[in-house]
């Protein structure tokens, strides 16, 4: 079912480079010029022509036809009564830990005084207003709304808003806008896709423009968010979802099978990679791929994604196989492997790393408490999961006295004349040398 790579004997530098090009690429390759393109044409119709823009998107990609691209508060109010009693406990219960896991993030400001009467600082403070995505296209991901909120809540930014695909019906699914308001989120609208980045990027006569955007999505939204880049702060590439699995003879097939497919059923573009040590566990493990999926109801997106971007990897050794996925750098790192907690230290590159066989990835997407968007394409060599320093900002606090300044102003004269910038120096000596000292 998956592709298998044999990068034994350290002969097949060549293979090695195919599997990362054509993981990396997924999102960009051939393919992705004409994406990019098609994500430019939205992002320039939305920012011309916005609610209108947002209307016709929506009947084009959604096949909705949206009257109120905001969703009441009575509708949400009203969402209460179709969600099972059941899933709003489970939805309070993930809330909490979220909050609790996020809230050993926060920083505080700091001043530190010096002998000579000089003070430094830095002032940590929220952004104001947050624009968070949350998918809808083929599964509504009430998770992914907790895990983008609470962090900004807790980080304390004052207006968050969010933006998720309508249904064909133009309605938003119900555990979605109940999530919401658990969350702390003050409005919801009914968009998706690029034209939602766009929105919360521009402005719209409904949607207010944001200082920020978060949020996983699919190639489209993703690509948004990288062009929308300085408009407004993004929080990463949260792409189409990628498993990796480092697994030794120690690890339960049944277990790697199923974690796997987890990933593979997100999008025909996810990615699932099993790299071993142990031949016969590839065989396993596809055996049970093929006897578990019998049973799955994404079954025709799981096949594909499998078929394109499902590999197994054969390696000489674990070492091996943590230098192959460093080199990935995954969204999700599985390591099922006799004494995982000993690797750790050699892991440079991954959005979340799930340690042994009892964290598979799903416990990190729903209950743990880590925010679950997390960086995809090989962006976590550079770039961090979803958390609340992406939703704080410093300011640098500078206080000095005369005396102070007066013990460093030819040194700042100095370095400004060497730079050719004499008002530069002159706004030191003016205090200290001349008439207005
Ligand atoms: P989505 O909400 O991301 O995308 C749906 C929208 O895509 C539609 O509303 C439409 O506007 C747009 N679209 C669809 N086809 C289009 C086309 N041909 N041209 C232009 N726009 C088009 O929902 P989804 O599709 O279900 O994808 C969710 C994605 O989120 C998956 O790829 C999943 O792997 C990913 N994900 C990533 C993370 C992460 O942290 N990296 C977490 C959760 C989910």
């Amino acid at each position: 079912m998956f592709n298998i790579v044999d990068l034994r004997n350290d002969n097949n530098q060549v293979a090695a480079n195919n599997l990362y090009n054509k993981l990396i690429q997924r999102t960009k390759s051939s393919d992705g010029a004409s994406i990019m393109s098609v994500v430019a044409d939205i992002l320039e119709n939305v920012r011309k022509l916005g609610d209108k823009a947002l209307k016709d998107y929506s009947k084009r990609f959604d096949k909705a036809d949206i009257e109120e691209i905001k969703v009441s508060e009575a509708e949400i109010t009203a969402a209460y009564a179709e969600v099972d009693a059941e899933l709003l406990e489970t939805i309070k219960k993930s809330k909490q830990n979220i909050w609790n896991f996020h809230e050993k993030q926060l920083q505080n400001s700091w001043i530190s005084p010096n002998e000579d009467g000089s003070m430094l600082g830095q002032l940590v403070r929220p952004i104001e207003k947050a624009g968070l995505y949350v998918p809808g296209g083929t599964a509504p991901l009430i998770s992914s709304v907790l895990m983008t909120a609470i962090p900004a809540k807790v980080a304390g930014v004052s207006k968050i808003i969010m933006c998720t695909p309508p249904s064909k019906d133009g309605s938003v699914n119900p555990a979605i806008l109940v999530a919401a308001r658990e969350a702390g989120v003050d409005e919801v609208y009914r968009v998706g896709g690029a034209q939602a980045i766009a929105a919360m990027a521009y402005g719209t006569e409904t949607i207010p423009k944001v200082d920020k955007i978060c949020g996983p999505g699919n190639v489209y939204v993703a690509t948004a968010k990288r062009l929308i880049f300085g408009e407004c702060d993004i929080d990463m590439f949260a792409g189409p979802s990628e498993i990796l699995v480092i697994a030794d003879s120690t690890a339960k097939p049944e277990y790697v099978a199923a974690d796997l497919l987890s990933q593979a059923e997100h999008d025909m573009l996810a990615s699932s990679v099993l790299i071993t040590d142990d031949e016969s566990l590839v065989k396993k493990v596809a055996v049970q791929i093929e006897k578990q999926l019998a049973n799955l109801s994404r079954k025709s997106i799981i096949e594909k994604s499998l078929e394109d971007y499902g590999f197994a990897v054969l390696v000489d050794n674990i070492e091996q196989a943590i230098e192959v996925s460093n080199n990935i750098a995954p969204e999700h790192l599985e390591i099922c492997i006799n004494e995982p907690m000993s690797m750790l230290g050699l892991i440079k590159n991954a959005g979340a790393i799930f340690v042994g066989n009892y964290s598979p990835e799903p416990l990190g997407d729903y209950m743990a408490g880590p925010s679950h968007v997390l960086p995809t394409s090989g962006t976590a060599r550079f770039s961090s999961p979803v958390n609340v320093d992406q939703f704080l900002k410093k300011s640098s606090l500078i206080y000095y006295n005369r005396q102070a300044l007066e013990k460093t102003y030819k040194d700042i004269a100095r370095f400004a004349e060497a730079e050719l910038l004499d008002a530069h120096a002159n706004a030191v000596k003016v205090r200290f040398e001349g008439e207005n000292k």
